[in-house]
């Protein structure tokens, strides 16, 4: 190009850890428990509704807010699960992944020089998506080991300026849950302020040890100020169909139906009627989610046992962090990549998903657990080698 000087918006962004684990993994030819997707297919019905729907006729566009079948069946799910009653014309919208609602929230209501407080270890696509709207990401760090919040800190960061904060239960990386304390603590530092909330529930059904889930949609307190997003990519282990939704107040859903309609317009025909058909006669399947990675959870964690590694189980999501500090005194980052390239292993390094990775002691990696048995047992007996 002549002349032209591209300046980034982002300058500081890299390639995303998740593509940048799974390439090094395949080219290493590693067993990737980095990012997290299952190695087992969805349930075979619903690729069959999908394929049903695929073939007879069903793929120009749909509304632009999604189908009225899937944000009705996604208004029972969170009426019978969470007791919201949430009107699928005006508070419900389908989005191309999670990853689509995340961004559109922070476009919708993130003006330049607004603040958005995130909880760090966070989510990669929050930050950027901050920055892209002229705002300023102030990150709080959770409390290693628990990886909890220090709600004093909170209140402490929240002033005028602050426009957003981005809750994450279950939470990814670390796989803590909030408690009922949580949502009371938001609830004090967020009354008396002009201050939204998105409330990323992407894992809201994969919750282990007789656990709840505090989803947003519960409270209606705070409901009205909140986004709440979920993903049916983790739910029925679909990952690539990246079809996900926000659930937000008729006025929050208004402005962010502006930025969707310019960002995507709409999500793809065939897998939101599929989605549909299978939300509505298969409830069981996000109701026995939990059980069903709880299983695998707790088969990792027992096969890692006589490992050098240390571990707390997850209390959700499908990942599990493990602590290396009896193993090696080396980088996180460095020992996940000579982990995939050596033992042909490949992980995720925590410190990534830190404002200041080198300001914190970062001894542990994150293990994905939504593989079959097999890989599983395969991954656990390299690091029982370590
Ligand atoms: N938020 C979190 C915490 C996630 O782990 C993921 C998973 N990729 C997403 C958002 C994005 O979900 P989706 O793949 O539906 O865009
Ligand atoms: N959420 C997935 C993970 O945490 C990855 C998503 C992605 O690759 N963008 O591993």
């Amino acid at each position: 190009m002549s002349g032209q000087s591209l300046q980034s918006k982002l300058p500081g962004v890299g390639t995303t850890i998740f593509t940048v684990m799974s390439q090094m993994a395949a080219d290493e030819g590693a067993l990737n428990l980095s990012q997290g997707f299952p190695d087992f297919d969805g349930p075979p019905e619903l690729l069959e509704r999908v394929q049903y729907y695929l073939t007879h006729g069903y793929n120009q566009y749909p509304p632009m807010m999604g189908v009225a079948a899937l944000r009705e069946a996604i208004s029972h799910k969170v009426s019978d699960l969470y007791g919201l009653v949430a009107d699928p014309d005006r508070e419900i919208t389908v989005t191309s992944g999670a990853t689509e609602a995340l961004f559109c929230a922070i476009a919708a209501v993130v003006h330049p020089g607004d603040e958005v407080i995130v909880f760090d270890p966070a989510y990669d696509s929050y930050e950027p998506a901050v920055t892209l709207q002229g705002g300023v990401t102030r990150h709080i760090p959770m409390r290693a080991p628990a990886f909890d919040i220090d709600w004093d800190l909170v209140a402490d960061t929240v002033t005028e300026h602050t426009r957003l904060i981005i809750t994450n239960t279950p939470h990814n990386p670390s796989g803590s849950i909030w408690s009922l304390a949580d949502v009371d603590a938001l609830r004090r530092i967020v009354s008396g302020h002009s201050v939204f909330v998105l409330a990323d529930e992407v894992y809201e059904h994969i919750v282990f040890d007789g656990l709840q889930h505090e989803s947003l949609c519960r409270y209606p307190d705070l409901m009205e100020r909140s986004f709440v997003v979920s993903s049916f990519g983790k739910t029925y282990h679909t990952t690539g169909w990246k079809v996900g939704y926000c659930v937000a107040p008729p006025d929050l859903t208004a402005e962010f139906r502006r930025v969707h309609q310019f960002v995507t317009f709409t999500t793809n025909t065939p897998v939101q009627y599929g989605l549909a058909d299978f939300l509505e006669h298969h409830p069981e399947h996000h109701l026995e989610l939990g059980a069903f990675y709880q299983r695998k959870r707790d088969l990792f964690c027992q096969l890692l046992e006589g490992s050098r590694f240390s571990l707390t189980p997850s209390s959700g999501t499908y990942f599990q962090l493990l602590g290396y500090e009896n193993y090696s005194d080396e980088g996180d980052v460095i020992l996940a990549e000579r982990l995939t390239r050596e033992a042909k292993v490949a992980s995720i390094p925590v410190s990534v998903f830190y404002e200041d990775p080198a300001a914190h002691e970062h001894r542990v990696l994150r293990l994905c657990f939504c593989k079959d048995d097999a890989t599983l047992r395969a991954g656990a007996e390299i690091l029982c080698h370590l």
